[in-house]
């Protein structure tokens, strides 16, 4: 192992959270790898219209230009589950700092259900495999809950000298991108305009690019995932736009 993760996942600024664990806190087995078995069409939202994020100037709203095929290229003499670690790491800790600054406008009056397009709200899995609604944030705690424990955990993303990570990581991996896209797809539907009011929309816009671009590149991310999500259409846009181009970034098919 070389240092990439070693002093990483140990960092010591990140302040220490309790191991807090849900009753439904996830396993790998407890995520349905079937399109569509754990999600909720429900009553279409009264204002459908284009969303803003697909909007000029937003939709072009980036502090990167260009395409991110530099930046998720894997660097020389890094293991490859290594460089995924890596990457799962920044872009949990810089989604948690969006949404942290975020939940005064996600509660459970505003987001009754875990909504990421007018017609998709997920469910959440619980250790009896029974589907339950959840407002989400409680659903967005849920699954930040997980990520960080298992950053925490040494046996999922071993820090020390010699140690390898466990065959499930790959699996584990995957799961942790396709929750993270739904905590990204929940933010583009339901506060959008919240982060404009911030003037992040820069800086959001290219952190999500960051995560298809490298999600994609490393097979992290399957276009079955964006079935329904909103922010399929966003991807689209972007591939027209060169912003992930020389990418493995398949088109989204429609999938709205
Ligand atoms: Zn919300």
């Amino acid at each position: 192992m070389s240092n990439f993760l070693r002093g990483l996942a140990r960092n010591p600024t990140r302040q220490p959270q309790p191991a807090r664990r849900s009753p439904t806190t996830p396993s790998a087995g407890q995520f349905p790898d079937i399109p569509g078995q754990n999600q909720y069409h429900g009553v279409s939202p009264s204002s459908p219209g284009k969303p803003l994020y697909l909007c000029q100037p937003f939709v072009k709203a980036a502090l990167v230009k260009g395409s991110f095929k530099t930046i998720v290229m894997q660097p020389k003499y890094s293991e490859r589950l290594e460089w995924i670690a890596v990457n799962i790491f920044d872009f949990f800790n810089n989604l948690n700092l969006f949404y942290g600054v975020l939940t005064e406008c996600c509660t459970t009056a505003t987001c009754p259900t875990m909504s990421v397009g007018p017609m998709l709200d997920y469910t959440w899995v619980d250790h009896n495999k029974r589907q339950i609604r959840l407002p989400a944030p409680t659903y967005i705690d849920y699954v930040m809950t997980w990520v960080q424990n298992l950053l925490d955990d040494e046996g999922t993303f071993p820090t020390k000298a010699g140690r390898e990570f466990a065959p499930s990581f790959p699996t584990t991996a995957r799961h942790v991108f396709k929750q993270l896209l739904r905590v990204f797809a929940h933010i583009y539907h339901a506060h959008y305009p919240a982060l404009l009011h911030l003037h992040s929309e820069g800086h959001f816009n290219s952190l999500f690019a960051h995560f298809l671009a490298f999600g994609f590149e490393y097979q992290q991310l399957d276009i079955r995932d964006f079935k329904g999500v909103g922010v399929a259409a966003l991807l689209d846009k972007w591939r027209e736009m060169g912003v992930l181009d020389g990418l493995n970034v398949p088109p989204s098919g429609g999938s709205m």
